[in-house]
């Protein structure tokens, strides 16, 4: 069986959609499937469409948190809840197509344990979104150490990989704990679609969030990057001590006072900086040692059936 990941935050007017080109294409093909819609805690009728629809059909499980906890957790929640052989991780708004489903599902049957959705498009978005998700894009594949241009959370999971990731305790970025596990892949390229209903939910300042937490989550690059600037310090120290050493033999010691403001100046934010940064490790260390969950559950669909 092929479970259907679904998250949704704020989507009441894609789910039906969602579920109905999907379990179309499912049928046609004689698939058996189940979906699994997490709603993410959202503020509008998202879960009460999603209940009606559980309701109604038999396949569908409807998990809905207490609060917003983010599409990373929304995945995390369905993948544990997984009852399929493989499963799908899907937008609701329809911008990945369902017809690629098919065609991973056929990769799999042939033995793949992952297959990735790549966009060959990226779609309609706002240009500085673009030029920094390029930007993010390449740092990430440079820091996690394997190529994740164009990669999304469109893929198809074996259930071996399911009960790998689900077994991860930390906060992982999914798209790249995909690659890091591992396992025998294939690709299947897909040009994004335009929103069916709704808009977008990601905000500029919620992007930048979630690209620099996924940085720091897969590498410590940042640290060191503290560690270089304190050695290009020194050597600029010694550099400028020597000068002011011989400015002081040959008597000409009082003019130097722009470039103290200035070394001062310089000095002080770059430890500012990188107390930072190290600052931001602490709270993510944090963050995983209080051990809470990635999510909770307030209702599921679960228990109303049977
Ligand atoms: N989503 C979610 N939680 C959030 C934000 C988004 O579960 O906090 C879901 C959303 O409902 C959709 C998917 O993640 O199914 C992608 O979101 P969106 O379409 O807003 O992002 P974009 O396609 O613009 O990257
Ligand atoms: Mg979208």
């Amino acid at each position: 069986m092929l479970s259907i990941i679904i998250p949704a935050y704020n989507e009441e007017k894609c789910i039906k959609k969602a579920y109905d080109a999907i379990n179309s294409l499912l049928i046609e093909n004689s698939i058996e499937g189940e979906f699994i819609f997490v709603d993410d805690g959202s503020q509008d009728e998202t879960y009460r469409v999603i209940s009606e629809l559980a309701s109604e059909k038999e396949n569908i499980v409807g998990l809905h948190f207490s609060r917003n906890f983010g599409k990373e957790s929304a995945i995390s929640a369905g993948l544990s809840a997984v009852s399929g052989d493989c499963a799908v991780v899907i937008d609701c708004d329809l911008q990945h197509p369902p017809e690629k489903i098919i065609e991973m599902y056929h990769l799999w049957e042939a033995g793949y344990e992952i297959v990735e959705g790549i966009k060959r498009e990226r779609g309609d978005e706002k240009k500085m979104h673009g030029i920094g998700a390029k930007l993010f894009y390449s740092v990430i594949s440079r820091v996690a150490g394997f190529d994740m241009a164009n990669s999304s959370d469109f893929k198809l999971l074996d259930r071996k990989v399911i009960d790998v990731l689900n077994k991860m305790p930390e906060r992982g970025f999914f798209r790249a704990i995909s690659f890091w596990v591992g396992y025998k892949k294939a690709v299947v390229e897909y040009d994004v679609a335009e929103r069916v209903d709704g808009e977008s939910k990601w905000s500029t300042r919620g992007l930048v969030k979630y690209a620099f937490s996924n940085i720091t989550s897969y590498s410590t690059a940042p640290m060191q990057i503290v560690t270089v600037l304190g050695m290009v310090m020194l050597v600029i120290s010694v550099i400028f001590g020597v000068w002011a050493l011989i400015d002081k033999i040959i008597g000409r010691a009082l003019e130097g006072m722009t470039t103290v403001i200035i070394i001062t100046i310089f000095i002080g934010s770059i430890i500012m900086i990188s107390l930072g940064i190290i600052g931001y490790y602490i709270a993510r260390i944090f963050e995983e040692i209080k051990g809470r969950p990635k999510y909770i559950i307030s209702s599921t669909t679960k228990s109303k059936r049977k």
